[in-house]
């Protein structure tokens, strides 16, 4: 199924917060723009302190008092498979709703968005039961236990680029882990979670456990980070707001983090590749999916000197087929940019790296459409480590492509200065793809593919500028509990 197109004006946004399993409405005050035609959808309401400190009063005492921390774990999770299971029911309307407001078509958020959410939420709910504590006999008349427990709220924040996933990544593995979350998603993409609320209510999530608070960063994220009643906050968003974050933890616990943040990732390839299409394919995908707005963009490119030419004229024919169109036209494949802000902002960058030195192998420009912002796919050569385009994360549709020679330089071209969140190497040498996985300072590592599919078991998350701590894999259920040392004398 790719997705039918759909009649935008039909549908009802839910513009409001979600506290207590119900939907509260506010004051209109932030405008909401659709990305593909630059429509005002809304004005959407803002949480100030009060709202924030009732949000997360509410899910500490609801978290206790419902019970769900001390539900036997099987019972939480067959909770949230019911859940998965009424995602995949309203799973058109949850795609409509994803794509009024971000910058995914149609056709994506039936085939991958809602599906990977609802997979998501079953992967997790799968860890209920399989996160106890650990028990050791440490003498003979002494027992020893670690005992996990929920943190009670973990306060939640979310970014724009994937509303529905990234934000079902923030909470369902804090709420498996028997905590209450609240959650403040993007102020740009605010509705397609607020109905993933609901129907956890309706499948059984206590009404109060798992709220959502909707603003800005400034105001409502700032509160949420800033309240002692949460235990510890989970991030996804820009290094620069993640450090905002941190600093918000520290003041106010200290609190523990979990971040993921931005990147700037490379892909070597090398000369050795079995199908020049193949990877001409895999490269273009890593850099034009959803207009290059995805942390893990593969916006680097760092190719050995005898494939480059035959690579890049396969890559420079691919990336002038792109075109925009209407979001809810099941016929769209592109993405437009998030907002007018956004796509300045890449524009400037990359007419700074031209003035830095940067050659354009295609220039970056702007789409016919019918109001919102497509920029095409920009390829910019004649770059070094300080060009602009290579340094910052532009989060845009542009690659930048740097030549080497040996093995050592293609390595010591991926390092970047602040961010390892994601690498991709092509080779048919298991030699050096594994000497490159071994040397690459990146939190995941592909080889001969680039991007997630449905690997949940795998971890994400960045080193360095990119992130502390890992989205899916056990290891972001274990990231919400927290460890109790028991020791017990037999004798008392
Ligand atoms: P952003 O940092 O601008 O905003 C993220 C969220 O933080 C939003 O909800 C925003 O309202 C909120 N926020 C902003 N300032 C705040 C403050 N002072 N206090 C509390 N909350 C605040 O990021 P964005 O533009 O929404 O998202 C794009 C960024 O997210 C990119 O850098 C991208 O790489 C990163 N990202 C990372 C991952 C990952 O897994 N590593 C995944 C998706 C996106």
């Amino acid at each position: 199924m790719t997705g039918t197109t759909f009649d935008p004006r039909q549908m009802v946004l839910p513009n409001s917060h979600f506290i207590d399993g119900r939907l509260l409405a506010g004051e209109g005050v932030i405008p909401v723009h659709a990305p593909s035609d630059g429509r005002l959808l809304c004005n959407l309401p803002e949480a100030g302190f009060d709202l924030v400190d009732y949000a997360v009063r509410l899910a500490q005492d609801v978290q206790v008092r419902s019970g769900w921390a001390r539900a036997a774990p099987r019972e939480r999770g067959r909770v949230l498979r019911r859940w998965a299971d009424l995602v995949e029911e309203n799973a058109v309307e949850l795609a409509r709703l994803e794509t009024l407001c971000s910058t995914r078509p149609i056709s994506e958020t039936t085939a991958w968005d809602v599906p990977f959410t609802a997979e998501g939420i079953r992967f997790f709910a799968e860890y209920s039961d399989k996160l106890g504590g650990e028990v050791a006999a440490t003498q003979s008349d002494l027992l020893g236990m670690v005992l996990a427990e929920p943190y009670g709220v973990i306060g939640a924040i979310a970014p724009w680029n994937f509303p529905l996933v990234m934000g079902s990544w923030k909470v369902v593995p804090a709420l498996v882990a028997g905590n209450g979350v609240v959650l403040k998603p993007s102020e740009m993409t605010p509705f397609s979670i607020i109905r993933l609320a609901e129907l956890a209510v309706e499948a059984g999530v206590p009404a109060g456990l798992f709220n959502i608070v909707q603003g800005t960063g400034p105001i409502t994220g700032n509160a949420l980070s800033r309240h002692s009643g949460c235990g510890k906050l989970t991030f996804t968003g820009s290094t620069r707001t993640g450090i905002e974050i941190m600093k918000a933890a520290a003041e106010s616990g200290p609190k523990p983090v979990t971040l993921e943040l931005g990147g700037k990732s490379p892909q070597i390839v090398f000369d050795d590749i079995r199908s020049i299409d193949a990877v001409a394919d895999r490269i273009l995908r890593a850099f034009t999916g959803n207009a290059g707005q995805v942390c893990v963009s593969g916006s680097r490119l760092i190719v050995q000197r005898g494939v480059h030419d035959a690579l890049m004229e396969k890559i420079v024919v691919r990336a002038q087929n792109f075109a925009a169109g209407a979001l809810e036209d099941a016929a769209t494949r592109y993405s437009p940019i998030i907002s007018e802000r956004q796509a300045n902002s890449i524009e400037t960058g990359v007419q700074i790296s031209v003035r830095e030195g940067a050659s354009a192998l295609i220039p970056l420009k702007r789409l016919e459409s019918s109001g919102g912002v497509f920029l095409s796919p920009c390829i910019l050569s004649d770059v070094t480590s300080q060009t602009t385009a290579v340094k910052d994360e532009l989060f845009g549709p542009v690659l930048t492509v740097q030549i080497f020679d040996e093995e050592d330089e293609a390595l010591s071209l991926a390092s970047h200065a602040t961010y390892g969140l994601a690498a991709g190497v092509h080779t048919s040498d298991l030699g050096r793809a594994m000497r490159s996985v071994r040397n690459l300072k990146a939190g995941t590592v592909w080889v001969n593919r680039y991007g997630r599919s449905s690997d949940f078991v795998i971890p994400t998350g960045g080193y360095g500028g990119s992130g502390i701590g890992k989205d899916l894999g056990r290891q972001a259920v274990e990231a919400n509990l927290r460890h109790k040392s028991v020791l017990m004398a037999f004798e008392g």
